[in-house]
């Protein structure tokens, strides 16, 4: 197994950004994870603005397995973590739990990115929130300290049936798991 991603191969394209009309970069990189399984990342993205648009494309696929990883503190919150399109996560500190497909297709991120965009779901669902209001003032709680980062420690679970996901630090725990209990 390689914590290293090859160097991305970069070149700029005559697709225009849907944004700010730049002219897009387009990355690829290939990189080897969880089980050697190789996976092929490819980027348009935005120098002027930012705008940037990731699409995963599977190598082949692994076992199902399930990763998980102690956050313990800030410096932690950089560990990179690439996502696959059939990834679940799980943080049982906030009672988060995100089924495959609901964050995006695919992508590389950080436990950061993956915590920041669990609260700015929480965030959106609050405009139709449906509890009661003792439910809603719990759930803005949880949502105050998560945006406070007043949740340390946690952990970060991910399972995914494709086995594709990978968590990239050496503390990470991976097991196998049947596909019947995911
Ligand atoms: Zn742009």
């Amino acid at each position: 197994m390689t914590e290293d991603f090859e160097a991305p191969k970069e070149e700029l394209t005559e697709v225009h950004c849907p944004n700010c009309s730049h002219k897009l970069y387009f990355i690829e990189i290939m990189t080897s994870i969880a089980f050697e399984k190789q996976i092929l990342i490819q980027t348009y993205f935005c120098k002027n603005c930012l705008f940037k648009k990731n699409e995963v494309t599977q190598i082949e696929r692994g076992e199902p397995v399930r990763e998980s990883i102690l956050i313990r503190n800030r410096d932690d919150l950089r560990v990179v973590v690439y996502r696959s399109p059939e990834a679940r996560i799980l943080i049982p500190e906030i009672g988060a739990e995100v089924d495959p497909g609901e964050i995006s297709d695919g992508e590389v991120t950080t436990v950061e990115g993956i915590v920041t965009r669990i609260w700015e779901r929480m965030y959106s669902a609050m405009f139709d929130f449906e509890g009661t209001p003792e439910q809603e003032v719990s759930a803005k709680k949880k949502m105050e300290s998560i945006r406070k980062w007043e949740i340390f420690p946690f952990t970060l679970i991910i399972e995914d049936v494709s086995g594709l996901s990978r968590i990239q630090n050496s503390r990470t725990s991976i097991e196998k798991i049947d596909v019947g209990s995911v």
